[in-house]
C-alpha cells in the first residue's frame, strides 16, 4: 500500500490523502487550509496529479477537510465523491459557502487568487456525488474497471461522533486493510453521541492527533465544564452584559445551541432569543431535519422550534444595542477577520460589562488566539483591520472539544493493533506525544510522521 501526506503543513493544516492500494486509487479528504490564503491553503495536489484517482471519499464536511474538493476534482475529473448519507445533505451548502467566502475576501483583501472555485463549478461537482450509510461495505472502482472484471477493495465509513455525517473510512484490500480515523470524538457531546468505531481492526491506521498536546487540569470532566460555562453565562446576564460565544457554524453552533436550549427549558437561564449567523442558521436547519437519522442525543429537541434563533446580518452588528443580556453564538470560531463574530467581538472588547466565551479551539495567531491570551487592561493587536485595542470585557475559556482526547484515541490505536500508524491532523508536539507513549506502550507497532508530499510504502 502507498500513502501520500498531501497536507502542505506540519500542523493541522488541509486534510488530504493519496492512497494506493491493489491498484485502486483513493484521495482521502480534499481540505483547505484555514489559516493560509489563496492557492497556498490547497493539500499537494501537484504531487499525485498524474495519478489515475478511482474515487475521493470524504471523512466530514468541515473546511480543513472538504474545503478544495472542487480543486480537487478538476484534477481528477472521473473520480466520484463518496460520503456518508449526512454529509451529503451539507456538502454542497458548505462549498457554496466557500465560494461566498473567498469572493468577500478577493474584495476586501485583494486576495486575487479567488475565487479557487465558483458556484457553477459546485453545482457540476454535485452529479458526482454519491452517499452510503455507515457500516456496509462499497464498492467504488471506476466503472471501466468494473467491466474489466476488476474489483476494488471495499469502503466502508464508520460513526466518528464528530459532527453531523463524520466518519471514519475503512478500505479492505485483498490482503491488506487500512483505517482512516478523520476527526473524532470517542466521548458524548450534547447532541453528538460518541464515535462507533467498534471492532475496527487494521493493518494501518492514519490517526489524527489533535489533542496530543493538551493534558486535561487534574478532576476535568465535561460536565463540570458545561456547569462552569452555565456560570458564567448567568453572572453576566444577571448584570445585564451579553454573551459572545464563537464557534464554527458546523456542529459547534449547534452544540452550543442545544446546551442553550437545556439550559432555558431547566429555567437555569432565562428564555430569551439567541442570535445566531445565517450559515449557522442553515445548518442548524438540517440539524433539525435529520434529528432521527442522526446518532445523537436529544433527537426531540429541534433547536429552530425550542429556540428564538434571530438570524443576524453582519450589519446589523454595528448598530445594534448591547444591553440587556443578549445572546450571540456567531461564525468565526477564531474571531477571524470578516466574520460575524470579529465586528462584534471589536465593539465587546473595550467594555467590562460583556463577556466573550471561547468553547472551542482559537489558534494563537488568529484575532481569537489573541484575545484569549490577553489580560484585563491589557493593549494588544487584535486583527490588521481593528488595529490595537484595550481589553476591559470578561472572557472565558471552555473545554468542549469534538475530538477525542489523546488517552482515548492511544486506546484505540491499541484496539486497532495496525502494523503501522500514520499521525497526522496535528501540530509537531501533538504528534511526537503520540509518537513516544506508542513506542512505549505498543512497542511493535511501526510509527510514521509523513512528511508533506512524500510517498509512503506501507
Ligand atoms: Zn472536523
Ligand atoms: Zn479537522
Amino acid at each position: 500500500m502507498r500513502i501520500v501526506n498531501l497536507n502542505p503543513d506540519s500542523d493541522i493544516g488541509a486534510s488530504a490523502w493519496f492512497v494506493e492500494l491493489d491498484n485502486f486509487r483513493l484521495l482521502m479528504d480534499a481540505g483547505m487550509h484555514p489559516k493560509r490564503d489563496g492557492r497556498a491553503a490547497l493539500p499537494l495536489y501537484s504531487e499525485v496529479e498524474r495519478e489515475d484517482l478511482d474515487a475521493i471519499a470524504i471523512s466530514h464536511c468541515h473546511h480543513d477537510h472538504v474545503g478544495s474538493l472542487p480543486v480537487a476534482m478538476r484534477h481528477f475529473p472521473k473520480a466520484h465523491v463518496l460520503m456518508t448519507d449526512l454529509s451529503y445533505c451539507l456538502l454542497g451548502r458548505v462549498l457554496h459557502n466557500s465560494v461566498n467566502v473567498m469572493l468577500r475576501q478577493r474584495e476586501e483583501h485583494g486576495i486575487n487568487d479567488y475565487p479557487l472555485f465558483t458556484h457553477d463549478q459546485v453545482e457540476e461537482n454535485e452529479v458526482q456525488f454519491q452517499c452510503f450509510k455507515c457500516n456496509r461495505p462499497i464498492e467504488w472502482g471506476a466503472l471501466q474497471k468494473a467491466r474489466a472484471g476488476l474489483r476494488s477493495p471495499d469502503l466502508e465509513f464508520f460513526d466518528a461522533g464528530h459532527a453531523l455525517g463524520s466518519a471514519g473510512i475503512l478500505v479492505r484490500g485483498k490482503s491488506q486493510t487500512l483505517f482512516y480515523t478523520g476527526d473524532v470524538c470517542f466521548h458524548d457531546q450534547t447532541l453528538q453521541r460518541a464515535a462507533r468505531f467498534c471492532d475496527v481492526q487494521a493493518d494501518v491506521l492514519i490517526m489524527e492527533t489533535t489533542r496530543g498536546d493538551r493534558l486535561p487540569p487534574p478532576g476535568f470532566t465535561r460536565e463540570g465544564e458545561i456547569d462552569r460555562l452555565t456560570g458564567a453565562i448567568q453572572r453576566v446576564l444577571a448584570r445585564g452584559g451579553c454573551v459572545l460565544m464563537p464557534a464554527f457554524a458546523l456542529g459547534r453552533t449547534q452544540e452550543i445551541l442545544a446546551l442553550l436550549a437545556l439550559l432555558m427549558e431547566a429555567g437555569r437561564i432565562p428564555r430569551q432569543p439567541v442570535h445566531i449567523g445565517g450559515l449557522g442558521r442553515v445548518f442548524t436547519e438540517i440539524y433539525d431535519q435529520k434529528a432521527h437519522l442522526a446518532n445523537r442525543w436529544h433527537t426531540d429537541l429541534k433547536l429552530t422550534r425550542d429556540l428564538q434563533l434571530v438570524v443576524l446580518e453582519r450589519d446589523q452588528l454595528h448598530s445594534m444595542k448591547l444591553t440587556g443580556g443578549r445572546l450571540f453564538v456567531l461564525t468565526a470560531g477564531m474571531l477571524t477577520e470578516c466574520t460575524p463574530a470579529h465586528d462584534l467581538a471589536l465593539r465587546m472588547i473595550g467594555d467590562e460589562r460583556q463577556a466573550i466565551f471561547f468553547v472551542g479551539y482559537a489558534d494563537p495567531a488568529t484575532p481569537g488566539g489573541r484575545l484569549k491570551a490577553s489580560k484585563p487592561g491589557e493593549t494588544f493587536v487584535f486583527s490588521a483591520a481593528a488595529g490595537e485595542v484595550t481589553r476591559r470585557c470578561e472572557t472565558g475559556d471552555f473545554d468542549l472539544t469534538a475530538h477525542a482526547s489523546r488517552e482515548a484515541l492511544l486506546d484505540f490505536a491499541g484496539k486497532v493493533s495496525p502494523r503501522t500508524v500514520l499521525l497526522g491532523h496535528g501540530g509537531p508536539a501533538a504528534r511526537q506525544w503520540f509518537e513516544e507513549q506508542i513506542r512505549d506502550r505498543y512497542p511493535k507497532m511501526k510509527i510514521i510522521q509523513p512528511a508533506p508530499g512524500l510517498s509512503v510504502e506501507v
